[in-house]
């Protein structure tokens, strides 16, 4: 399994994998350091992590809360267009936690030239949603929402993230993943919404576009070009 980002996300989806018993082989990679002032929905980290790096301190976590099932390691790296398809090829699953829409459009890219199943989720708020994607079987992520959208919209590390709605999005996340591990395919293509506010979840199944550009019948994602994944950067 791959995990990309050991943020919120990624670090609430690994808390669920390390207590679920499972004996499972994870690669996490991210860049940056654990800093103070995301501890409250990093929830993998505490005060002695500050300033170490998220991908080792989240591995080395992994393994000794699942009392040794999973195998974990980190990777101090950015997931980018010369080493997603790669890791993704790699990997029986990608777990993608990031929080910059060009971050998921790359993974959702990568994952179905490397024909690996994804999970992917989003948090905005309190506002989260979360679906599971099988290459050229289910809907994928660009049937959804098509690209990277313009710079009037939010990301999470924009618009504040809450850290319940984090935790149980990445705990959903972890769900999907394993699922898929075990076989179930069919919870792919389904998109999950769930606002913390009043607790309520939605459910629906998505059909895939025949004119996605990347799963559609004329295609035309046939790799990854670094300009399509230039939208503003923004603090993480
Ligand atoms: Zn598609």
């Amino acid at each position: 399994m791959l995990v990309i980002g050991a943020g919120g996300l990624g670090c609430a989806a690994g808390i669920a994998l390390a207590r679920s018993g499972l004996e499972l082989d994870v690669t996490l990679v991210d860049p940056d350091r654990v800093e103070r002032s995301n501890l409250h929905r990093q929830v993998l980290f505490d005060d002695r992590d500050v300033g170490h790096s998220k991908a080792e301190r989240a591995a080395e976590k992994l393994h000794a809360l699942s009392g040794g099932a999973i195998t974990a390691r980190g990777v101090i790296d950015r997931v980018d267009v010369t080493n997603a398809e790669q890791l993704a090829r790699a990997h029986d699953v990608v777990v993608e936690g990031t929080d910059r829409h060009e971050s998921k459009f790359l993974a959702a890219d990568a994952a179905a030239l490397a024909r690996t199943p994804v999970v992917h989720a989003g948090v905005v708020r309190w506002a989260g949603w979360a679906m599971a994607s099988t290459p050229f079987e289910s809907a994928c992520l660009r049937c959804v929402f098509e690209d990277v959208p313009s710079g009037e919209v939010e990301t999470c590390s924009e618009a504040g993230v809450i850290g319940p709605a984090v935790g149980v999005m990445g705990a959903l996340e972890a769900a999907l993943a394993v699922q898929i591990l075990e076989g179930r395919r069919e919870v792919a293509g389904v998109l999950h919404r769930f606002d913390a506010r009043t607790a309520s979840a939605r459910t629906s199944r998505v059909k895939s576009r025949a004119s996605c550009p990347l799963c559609g019948e004329r295609a035309t994602i046939r790799a990854l070009d670094r300009e399509r994944y230039a939208a503003p950067a923004c603090a993480t």
